[in-house]
C-alpha cells in the first residue's frame, strides 16, 4: 500500500520517534504548530476514526498518554491539545492523533534535532 505513514512504520521513511511499542508509533510532525507537537499512529493501517477499530483506539490514547507526560516533563507547555482530523480536514490518509503543546502567548523557536535528543535522553 502507498500509504506514506506505513512506510514511516517499515522505517523506509525517517522519523523523530519518541515512544513506541507493539501497536503504536509517535514521532515528531515535520511541520510542527509548537515545539513536540507530535504524532500517534497506529502500527496497524486504519483510515480513520470510523475505521479504527476499538483495540487500537486504547492502545493510540495510552500512549499518548506516556507523550504527554513526556512532553511534560521535558518542555513545560501550559497546555496540550489533542487533534484527529478526518475526511476532507485529514491531510495523510492513515489514522493519527496530534499532540499539540501550547505555550501561551510566547511563541518558542527551537531546533528539530535538539529537541529530539532532549526528548530522548
Ligand atoms: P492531517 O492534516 O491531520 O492529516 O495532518 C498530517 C500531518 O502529518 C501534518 O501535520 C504534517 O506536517 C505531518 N507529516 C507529513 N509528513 C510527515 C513526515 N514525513 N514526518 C512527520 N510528520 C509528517
Amino acid at each position: 500500500m502507498d500509504c506514506l505513514f506505513c512506510k514511516i512504520i517499515k522505517g523506509d521513511i525517517p522519523s523523530y520517534t519518541i515512544y513506541e511499542d507493539e501497536y503504536v508509533k509517535c514521532f515528531l510532525d515535520i511541520n510542527p504548530v509548537s515545539k513536540g507537537h507530535t504524532l500517534v499512529i497506529p502500527k496497524k493501517h486504519f483510515l480513520d476514526v470510523n475505521d479504527i477499530e476499538e483495540e487500537y483506539v486504547l492502545k493510540v490514547l495510552s500512549a499518548a498518554k506516556k507523550v504527554i507526560k513526556l512532553l511534560n516533563e521535558k518542555l513545560e507547555p501550559t497546555g496540550i491539545k489533542l487533534v484527529q482530523n478526518n475526511g476532507s480536514a485529514q491531510e495523510v490518509k492513515h489514522y493519527h492523533l496530534h499532540i499539540i503543546p501550547c505555550y501561551g502567548e510566547k511563541k518558542e523557536s527551537f531546533n528539530i534535532e535538539e529537541l529530539y535528543k532532549k526528548l530522548t535522553n
